[in-house]
Parts: C-alpha cells; sequence; structure tokens
C-alpha cells in the first residue's frame, strides 16, 4: 500500500513540478536583490592607503532619523570604507521612544559592518552649551564616562582613553562662531584637540581651514547626516562630504596613525581641501600625460588622464602671448576619463611645462593648488616612434 502510494506521488509529480518551476523560478532570479556596493576610485599615494572616510553621523540614539545598521548600509553602498556614529551624549529628542544608552548605535551597527567589511569606529559627539561648541570623540574605548558636569573633565577622559578629538562645524552658532576662545587654547595646549571640521555637509569653513594651517590641526570633512541618505552611489557631482584618510593599512589603527599625522583629504562638493604638500602628491597621482602625439611641425597632442572620483578644474598661470595659437584657457579634467589636449611646439627639441592652477585642490581659503603638466619634447618622442 505504501509503495503504491508513493508511486503514484512520484508518478503525479513530474506533470506538475516542471511547471511550478517554470513559473517559479524566474520569478526567483527576479527577486533576488543584492546589496551592491559602488566603488569610489582614489588613487592610492606610494606607502598609503586611500581610505574614504565619514567620522560624524547620527541615528535614532540621539536626534537622527535611522536606526544604526542603516548607516552601514549606506555607506557600503557609496563605497566608504570607514565610518564612525556620533551620538549626541546629551541630547537624545527621541528619548521616550528610545531610552537613553550611549554604547547602543556602536553595539547594533558592529555585526552588519563586520558583514560589509566596514570599519566601524566608537565614537560620540560632546554636546555642550555653546560655547565652546561641539566636539567629537572617535576611538573611545567607553562613552559612557564621558558624561561629566565640566566640559574640559570629558575632553580629558577622551583623551585618556587615547581618542582622537576634533572640533565640529565651528563656523555653525554661538559665541565661538568664527573665534578661538580660552577654552580653545586650553585644550590646544594640553594636546586634548587633535583636529577641526573644515567642512560639515554642504559647509565650509575658512576659519577652520586657516586655523587647521597655522595650529597644525588634522582636516576633516564630514556628513552629519541625520535623515537617511538615499544615494546609490559617490560621484563627483554628488556624494556625502568626507575624509580621504592615506593610511599604512585598511585597519582602525591605520586609520588613526594617519589622522594623529594629519595625512587627510576633504572632499567638499567639487573640492579637495589640505595641506599643500600632500595636495601635490594627491595632484601627482591622480594625473598623468602621455608622451606627445605630434601632428605637425607647430603642434601636438597630449592624452591627460585625471585617475580620479573627482573632477580637476585647471585654470592657466601664464597670460596668453600675442599670436599664440591656441590661448591657454581653463580646462576640466572629468573623473576618471581622459581628455585630449593640443599643445603648440615652439621648439621640438625642447620639453613643454604647462603651468596651471588646480582651482578645486584648495591648499588655503580661496587658494589653489598651483600644478605644471609637464610633455616631453616633440622630438623624443618622434624618436620613441622610430624605435
Ligand atoms: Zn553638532
Ligand atoms: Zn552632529
Amino acid at each position: 500500500m505504501y509503495d503504491d502510494a508513493m508511486r503514484i506521488k512520484v508518478m503525479n509529480k513530474p506533470r506538475i513540478l516542471p511547471l511550478v518551476l517554470m513559473t517559479i523560478l524566474p520569478a526567483i532570479c527576479w527577486s533576488a536583490q543584492l546589496e551592491v556596493r559602488r566603488d569610489i576610485h582614489f588613487p592610492t599615494l606610494s606607502g598609503y592607503k586611500t581610505l574614504a572616510c565619514d567620522f560624524h553621523m547620527h541615528t535614532v540614539f540621539s536626534d537622527g532619523n535611522v536606526w544604526p545598521t542603516i548607516r552601514v548600509n549606506e555607506t557600503w553602498r557609496q563605497g566608504l570604507d570607514a565610518i564612525a556614529i556620533t551620538d549626541h551624549i546629551e541630547y537624545q529628542p527621541h528619548k521616550t521612544d528610545v531610552p537613553t544608552k550611549h554604547p547602543r548605535s556602536f553595539e547594533l551597527a558592529e555585526s552588519a559592518a563586520r558583514s560589509h567589511n566596514l570599519l566601524l569606529i566608537r565614537a560620540a559627539e560632546l554636546t555642550r552649551d555653546t560655547p565652546p561648541g561641539h566636539f567629537n570623540a572617535i576611538f573611545l574605548n567607553d562613552i559612557k564616562p564621558l558624561e561629566t558636569p565640566e566640559f574640559l573633565d570629558a575632553v580629558k577622559e577622551a583623551n585618556q582613553q587615547e581618542a582622537f578629538v576634533f572640533w565640529n562645524h565651528q563656523g555653525w552658532k554661538g559665541e565661538e562662531k568664527g573665534r578661538w576662545l580660552d577654552v580653545h587654547q586650553t585644550m590646544y595646549d594640553k594636546k586634548w584637540l587633535q583636529g577641526m571640521e573644515v567642512a560639515n555637509g554642504d559647509e565650509y569653513y575658512p576659519t577652520a581651514h586657516r586655523w587647521c594651517l597655522e595650529k597644525n590641526l588634522t582636516m576633516l570633512g564630514n556628513s552629519d547626516i541625520h535623515d537617511p541618505d538615499l544615494r546609490k552611489e559617490s560621484s563627483s557631482l554628488d556624494h556625502r562630504t568626507m575624509t580621504l584618510v592615506f593610511a599604512r593599512e585598511a585597519t582602525l589603527a591605520g586609520i588613526k596613525e594617519a589622522l594623529v599625522a594629519g595625512r587627510t583629504i576633504v572632499w567638499f562638493k567639487d573640492q579637495l581641501i589640505g595641506r599643500e604638500k600632500l595636495l601635490r602628491w594627491f595632484f601627482d597621482a591622480c594625473v598623468q600625460v602621455s608622451k606627445p602625439n605630434v601632428r605637425s611641425k607647430t603642434s601636438m597632442y597630449v592624452e591627460v588622464r585625471n585617475n580620479c572620483h573627482a573632477d580637476i578644474c585647471l585654470e592657466p598661470t601664464d597670460p596668453p602671448q600675442p599670436n599664440q595659437s591656441p590661448q591657454p584657457r581653463t580646462i576640466i579634467l572629468p573623473a576618471n576619463s581622459t581628455v585630449l589636449m593640443r599643445v603648440p611646439i615652439t621648439d621640438p627639441a625642447k620639453p613643454v611645462a604647462l603651468a596651471y592652477v588646480a582651482k578645486n585642490f584648495l591648499v588655503a581659503p580661496d587658494k589653489g593648488l598651483p600644478v605644471t603638466l609637464k610633455v616631453s619634447s616633440p622630438a623624443s618622442a618622434e624618436k620613441k616612434d622610430a624605435k
């Protein structure tokens, strides 16, 4: 009886199963939604990895509007390598629904970060009445001891935990807007302040930029995002404000060492902001000039490659000469692309040095990076062709 029953079952199945599989399987394949990461392409520097980082963001555990794991999903998707969730210690407007629990945003995001291979930094934002302003402490071991009555005691505690402390959105509001007060001098003198945000979300702070240069503080740019970030990718024209960190290794320790050493460039809107030496090194890694393609006795063409994820704007510094053709003009090197430039030949035996200012490589407020595109001599290019 049992065998017969089984046989009947088996006989019946082949008639129905292929039909079911044919109907369901394409639907299963069609509906399998995998998370997709769109990489950010910036070149590495010799001996250093380039890591895209955002060290300032919020969740429902302070005044943000997303669950902590969402911060991991959105930053991974947008090609970032490391983040710090920095919920306010002193300000939790959702606390009737989400009770104050300082460690929770990190704890909840931690396994998601591990599964996405995203580096997650334990951090918090010190949010006292202004002045002194708001400060992020990142690479903390324990957030709770920073709940001190006195602001400076909290900063001292962060430093005792060997955290990296930086001044947020300096030009936002309050008595300290645009001013370096005694409390900041005290922090600086005690070496309790290591960096500043020169850009936060949609704002750039020239004063902070200047102070970072004068006082040798690390430059940072962060999103300070509170709402969900719906971007699917980071592009030259649309990306979150972030910090490019040049780390010896892609680890938390590597990032911390690079921050303390000041090896950062801020990617804010269409600008890359940093110290001149580092920006020059970075520019040289981003831009490559081909050997000339000689067309005639009077002109040649060179291919200029931009290997970075941001468009680069070059403005000529040399004044145009009479009868010079073509006249030097502003050129845009689109991200991850090559442009073809026509260069006049004056002496076939001599290399050509084209002087520009990279307008969106900001070495100081309103000051671009002077650069030179070096083109080998037309004669040498012709010799190479002959080999
Ligand atoms: Zn703040
Ligand atoms: Zn904030």
